[in-house]
């Protein structure tokens, strides 16, 4: 064990760029219970390809349902199959450090309804996130475009533009009415809608989020104008697009939220890789990194974080950002999508990608019990990252703690303006 570096990986807090938490009025008011904070979210999808059925699935993450002992037996079987997988990992961290269960058994999990109601008292969502999982800040993609500062803890939780449905060429017409107030009739009030999206939610945003790649291939292609200005006009006319003119849309739509950015300095997040859920992708090519790659070249002054390794292509992932001065890699979640992959993934990119283009942790979750979780199962997975590197012979100890240093919080402190948003949020 080599302490100093531990203690410095324990002790110091992560900057956590990525998480779909819920808000203190859902933690609150709709809080879950014990089989659903362990189970909800990713586990749900290790259990269904181990071939726990549908039903079984969301019956199990049903904590309105008080039949405890059914909702478990659903899935025990396939619970057994999945302990050892990055998201099974992270429902065991979860059970020992949040509820005190070494083992999931139904007798366990009833005895931990206690605990689980003091998790979600007022207060606990931040006290959990800040002081047990010993995190600086969260970066928030709630799906929305609206930014407004967190009452419970303005300067902790920071928003995210979400620009998905944009990048999807899906136009919420009425809604961007009533945000911005302005009529969308052709290109030029969308475009300026979405500058009012900006003006009005860029101070407080952290930055620009868009998970596009869950409907749509990342191939990012020039769209042909008078393509994408008749698609325009056919949906306000109330008519569907083809695919394929919605795709252009969405690409001239993606374009201006990169243009926004640049102006309002705010980093491009996009989702790359391994998809949540099961039996998605029909095409997993879609997913990859490099379809976009022609926008890093156009808008070199966008700074584009590319989230989850965009695993399995994380070799190529790694290429980008040696490649272009101009791109990151987010390695939020991917550590529990495969966390051995990960401590390779941390040894290849400190000797192949410079060492200020990675950001170590997002847990992507919703309750911040999980995220506790996924903090530990990333700490722990790093660590060993780089004790591997030091006992080797490639780093020294201090020269692992500095590289610790950045990933934790130096780079991500370099790209976004987290002390100019923060000081936006006066209440
Ligand atoms: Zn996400």
């Amino acid at each position: 064990m080599l302490k100093d570096l531990y203690d410095y990986i324990q002790q110091t807090p992560i900057i956590d760029t990525h998480e779909h938490l819920s808000s203190e009025d859902e933690h609150v008011n709709n809080s879950p219970d014990v089989l659903q904070t362990l189970f909800e979210f990713y586990p749900t999808s290790d259990l269904y390809s181990a071939g726990a059925s549908r039903e079984a699935v969301l019956t199990a993450i049903d904590g309105k349902n008080p039949d405890v002992e059914a909702r478990w037996n659903g899935i025990k079987d396939a619970w057994e199959l999945i302990q050892y997988t990055g998201y099974g990992e992270g429902v065991r961290l979860l059970a020992k450090h949040i509820y005190n269960i070494e083992s999931l058994t139904i007798d366990s999990i009833i005895g931990a309804n206690q605990i689980n109601e003091t998790l979600y008292q007022p207060g606990e969502r931040l006290r959990l996130l800040r002081d047990v999982a010993n995190l600086d800040h969260v970066q928030i993609d709630n799906f929305v475009w609206q930014c407004s500062p967190d009452l419970s803890e303005p300067e902790f939780f920071l928003y995210d533009i979400s620009w998905a449905n944009f990048c999807r060429g899906e136009l919420r017409i009425d809604e961007l009415y009533d945000e911005t107030g302005i009529i969308v009739t052709d290109l030029k009030t969308l475009r300026d809608a979405m500058e009012a999206i900006f003006a009005k939610h860029g101070s407080t945003a952290i930055a620009v989020k868009a998970q596009h790649a869950y409907n749509r291939t990342l191939k990012w292609e020039t769209p042909e104008m008078r393509t994408v200005d008749s698609t325009l006009r056919n949906i306000l006319r109330g008519d569907l697009p083809s695919q394929s003119n919605q795709l252009m849309l969405g690409n001239w739509c993606w374009e201006q939220g990169l243009q926004l950015a640049e102006e309002h300095n705010l980093p491009f997040k996009i989702h790359t890789g391994y998809l949540a859920g099961n039996e998605l992708y029909t095409d997993p090519d879609r997913v990859r990194a490099v379809h976009f790659a022609e926008l890093f070249h156009k808008y070199p002054n966008v700074k584009f974080v590319l989230m989850h390794t965009a695993y399995p292509w994380t070799g190529e992932i790694m290429t980008l950002a040696k490649h272009f001065q101009n791109v990151y890699i987010d390695m939020c979640w991917a550590w529990s999508i495969n966390p051995h992959d990960m401590i390779n993934f941390v040894r290849g990119a400190i000797h192949s990608v410079p060492l200020n283009k990675i950001f170590l942790f997002g847990g992507d979750t919703r309750w911040a019990p999980a995220v506790v979780a996924y903090a530990i199962q990333a700490r722990q997975y790093f660590y060993k990252a780089l004790e591997f590197e030091v006992q080797d012979g490639f780093l020294a100890e201090s020269e692992a703690i500095k590289i610790a240093s950045r990933f934790m919080q130096d780079n991500q402190r370099a790209v976004f303006d987290i002390e100019g948003t923060q000081s936006h949020m006066s209440i």
